[in-house]
């Protein structure tokens, strides 16, 4: 049976990463709210002017008109795709299981899985060459020399002002607080998978691919 992939992940577990792994090596199709926003914005079907007037009045895109656009949109997808940026909300993903009933396929929602001290770890650690672009962690895979890149001895490893501590505690706070009942609605349906997202890129994808 087709399924219908809702990959849940907070930011930095690779949840990009996976995806496009997903869409290069088995064809399957990522299709995102924010693609079909956009394409709203160059439609005139009856949906789309109205999504552009809700848009234009600064308004909230409720709910409703959000499902019809992703019914509309998966309708074109005849195999399986993975579904990014809806649900957000168990109201949503309620929506998602008439729409999955309609087209006939499995919803397997993923949680790829890192405990928070790790993922602050990652994105914190995270120090960049400013000249030849080589991604070192400082927990993870530190440079030879401290701070400075192995192959340009003369460069300071760049941080991102994004990366600090702080920064990063409220990005993982906020996903948190709003993922949670997405999480929460498929653990009481009995249907949240769960794969290690501590691991190498190459190992979690080898689980994800299990369960699909
Ligand atoms: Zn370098």
């Amino acid at each position: 049976m087709d399924k219908i992939i809702v990959l849940i992940g907070a930011p930095g577990a690779g949840k990009g990463t996976q995806a496009r792994l997903l869409e290069e090596r088995r064809g399957i199709p990522q299709i995102s709210t924010g693609d079909m926003f956009r394409e709203m914005k160059n439609s005139d079907t009856p949906l789309a002017k109205e999504v552009q007037a809700i848009m234009a009045a600064g308004k909230l895109v409720p709910d409703d008109v959000t499902f019809r656009m992703v019914g509309e949109r998966t309708a074109r997808e005849s195999g399986s795709y993975i579904l990014d940026g809806f649900p957000r909300t168990a109201v949503q993903a309620e929506m998602l299981e008439a729409l999955a009933e309609e087209q006939n396929k499995k919803i397997e929602a993923i949680l790829i899985d890192v405990p928070l001290d790790h993922l602050e770890k990652r994105m914190t650690g995270r120090r960049s060459c400013p000249v030849c672009g080589e991604i070192y962690n400082i927990y993870f895979k530190s440079p030879k020399n401290n701070n400075v890149c192995d192959f340009h001895p003369e460069a300071q490893l760049n941080h991102r002002a994004d990366d600090t501590e702080e920064k990063v505690k409220v990005r993982l706070a906020t996903y948190q607080e709003q993922t949670k009942p997405l999480i929460d609605y498929y653990e009481n349906t009995g249907r949240l998978q769960k794969v290690n997202g501590e691991g190498e890129m190459e190992e979690i994808y080898r689980d994800i691919e299990k369960l699909i």
